[in-house]
Formats: structure tokens, C-alpha cells, sequence
């Protein structure tokens, strides 16, 4: 789950980044409605947080244009406390749902999670590989019928090989999908969220191949 946070506040974009990576999104942060516009333009995100004052380019202009684009991203609108015409305007602009500030972060979270499961479940779909299940739209994935366990980035990695069961996924694709620009990725953090995952997923007789230098491979065994 890839997310853009679009807020100028530096202690509160940083709160809010530190936040959700402990919960394993993976988080960019834009600190100017300019650098968020062209940021939206050339990366697709699950999910915007969007503050409304932001310089260079308000919040409602980066959400105009966004819309204008076509994106259909869920966007999270912050907006200061009791300005009841920037809520409706922004609702009125495409937003999808708003946070007056100061907010919990528990809060946030949960309206997080509740756009990312409505945005999904416009296109999201139901995917099969031999016994595994994955429901992109409720995040969830069975083998055999029965739930599996995963955390967010196995899920994420899951979603990703079933998308191009067949073909070669290479490390950085997975990268891409799964951490935001500046985050440290450690060099074997994918392995290890791959050998996870094959650990789960190999009882069910469900294999992801390792394709030295190239990447990772999910095929299902005979
Ligand atoms: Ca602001």
C-alpha cells in the first residue's frame, strides 16, 4: 500500500510518516502542492493525505487537477479546525473523505483503511493461483480455503507475483510497490518477505521460484 502525505507542517508530516511505516504502508511525503501535483502525476498511489494550505499550490488546486487527470485515487482531505466551507468544497473537488486537524492517529488510520477497502472494491478483484485466493479488495488471502496469515507487505509481495504469475518479478519491482522513495530498504528485506511468504505458501504446494540475478517466479507445482 503505497501512500502520498501532501503536508507542509514538517513535525506533523514526519509524525504522521513515522506512523504509518510502523504499520507498513509505504509513505511518500510532498511538502508543497507543486511537488505533490507533479509527484501524483508520475507515481500511482493507494491512498492521498491531502492538507488544504499548502504553499506554491493550495490543497483544492492539486485536487482539481488530480481529478482533472482522472485518477481515481481515494483522497484524504486535512483541513483546519471548524472551516466547514473548505469540507465541502473539497468533498464538492472529489475528495473522499476529510480530517479536521488536530486528529488521533488511530483515527486516521482507521479512515485510512476504510477508503483503501472502498477504493479497491471498485476495481478491486477476487485472484486465484491453484489453492491460494487473494481478495485485493478486502486485503485478504486464503489456501485451501482457510485464511492466511500475512502481513501487510507479504500481502503486498502476494499481490504482486499473482498479478504476473509466469513471468520474472525482479526485486525492484517489488521495491517500487512496497516502500516509498526515501525509505531504506535493506538489501534483503524483499528475501526475507519472499522466504516468509514461500514458508506459507509451501505446504499448499505453492512455489516461488527464485530466478538467480532476475528475480522471483510463482508457479504452482504439478
Ligand atoms: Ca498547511
Amino acid at each position: 500500500m503505497r501512500v502520498l502525505i501532501a503536508e507542509d507542517d514538517p513535525v506533523l508530516a514526519d509524525a504522521l510518516m513515522r506512523s504509518l511505516r510502523q504499520s507498513d504502508f509505504a509513505v511518500d511525503c510532498a511538502h508543497d502542492g507543486e511537488q505533490a501535483d507533479h509527484v501524483l502525476t508520475a507515481q500511482n498511489y493507494d491512498l492521498v493525505i491531502l492538507d488544504l494550505g499548502l504553499p506554491k499550490l493550495d490543497g483544492f488546486e492539486v485536487l482539481k487537477r488530480l481529478r482533472r487527470r482522472g485518477a481515481m485515487v481515494p483522497v484524504l482531505v486535512l483541513t483546519a479546525r471548524d472551516a466547514l466551507t473548505d469540507r465541502v468544497k473539497g468533498l464538492d473537488l472529489g475528495a473522499d473523505d476529510y480530517l479536521t486537524k488536530p486528529f488521533d492517529l488511530p483515527e486516521l488510520e482507521a479512515r485510512m483503511r476504510a477508503l483503501i477497502r472502498r477504493g479497491y472494491s471498485g476495481g478491486g478483484s477476487l485472484l486465484m493461483h491453484g489453492p491460494l485466493t487473494l481478495d485485493t479488495g478486502g486485503r485478504r488471502a486464503t489456501l485451501d480455503g482457510a485464511p492466511l496469515e500475512l502481513s501487510a507487505r507479504e500481502l503486498g509481495v502476494l499481490e504482486i507475483l499473482m498479478l504476473r504469475s509466469g513471468r520474472v518479478v525482479n526485486k525492484e519491482q517489488l521495491a517500487e510497490k512496497l516502500y516509498g522513495w526515501d525509505e531504506e530498504v535493506g538489501s534483503n528485506a524483499i528475501e526475507v518477505c519472499v522466504h516468509r511468504l514461500r514458508r506459507k505458501l509451501e505446504p499448499a504446494g505453492v512455489a516461488i521460484r527464485t530466478i538467480r540475478g532476475l528475480g522471483y517466479l510463482l508457479e504452482k507445482d504439478a
